[in-house]
């Protein structure tokens, strides 16, 4: 059974109320989740599941069951205990770790405007709480200093970020649009989810970003490296500590 994705429609969300659907050594499986599950280079989910009894259940990350549309919680170490009075069918409320998930979707909506000011084809793509890296399939240098300007321009300029979906028909029958894109779109899954940065980017992405870019905040190049003769990549971090 696949899980409501309640974070593709509204990343803001930090709790839900979801009934579990089943629990075993893959991890727990809900009804509905505001849990990002690792993929697309951004890390998965961390937090906690409250129950009706007051016990908390941590859960330390997130993955993509087996089953297309699962969402799996991994819970923390050494729970098995309360584990063991779980029962499917049972409420409770999921809450992602918020501070973590919020540099998650500032550096992931930080990558979008990287995309933007280099203008080359990605080869690779991280993002954690801590530091968001960039490969870009280039030869030629590319400038620390100039790219942190860059980006503090386009947070600056506080565009704002919003997806939307649209059929594999609509985009045969907008060629202007793939044109625009800075990805090109998968086909044959019927729906492909854009993310548009009004004025600065187009692409296909199931990730969670923020609202505005403003809602960034302080961000540097903190590194630049050539990994090969046709790979630049490039590191994000926070200018100052995140709370996270
Ligand atoms: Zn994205």
């Amino acid at each position: 059974m696949s899980s409501e994705d309640l974070f593709r429609e509204n990343a803001q969300l930090r709790e839900c109320l979801a009934r579990l659907v089943r629990v075993d050594e893959q991890g727990l499986l809900l009804d509905r989740t505001v849990f990002y599950p690792q993929g697309g280079g951004q890390a998965g989910d961390a937090g906690e599941f409250l129950l009706p009894d007051g016990a908390v259940l941590k859960i330390a990350d997130t993955r993509k069951g087996a089953q297309a549309g699962e969402i799996l919680h991994l819970p923390a170490a050494g729970q098995e205990a309360l584990l063991a009075l779980l029962s499917p069918g049972q409420a409770l409320t999921a809450r992602i770790d918020w501070a973590r998930r919020h540099a998650h979707m500032r550096f992931h909506t930080a990558t979008h405007l990287l995309c933007a000011l280099v203008p080359h084809p990605v080869d690779g793509c991280s993002i954690t709480a801590q530091y968001a890296r960039l490969d870009f399939h280039m030869s030629e240098p590319l400038d620390k200093e100039l790219l942190t300007a860059g980006l503090a321009c386009l947070i600056a300029e506080a565009h704002p970020v919003r997806h939307r979906w649209i059929s594999d028909a609509e985009l045969d029958a907008n060629p202007g649009l793939v044109r625009s894109m800075s990805v090109q779109p998968p086909r044959g899954t019927g729906q492909v989810r854009l993310l548009e940065i009004e004025g600065v980017d187009l692409q296909p992405c199931g990730g969670t970003h923020v609202a505005n870019t403003a809602e960034i905040g302080a961000l540097i190049v903190t590194k630049i490296e050539k990994k090969s003769a046709k790979t630049r990549r490039v590191v994000l971090g926070f200018a100052e500590p995140s709370e996270a």
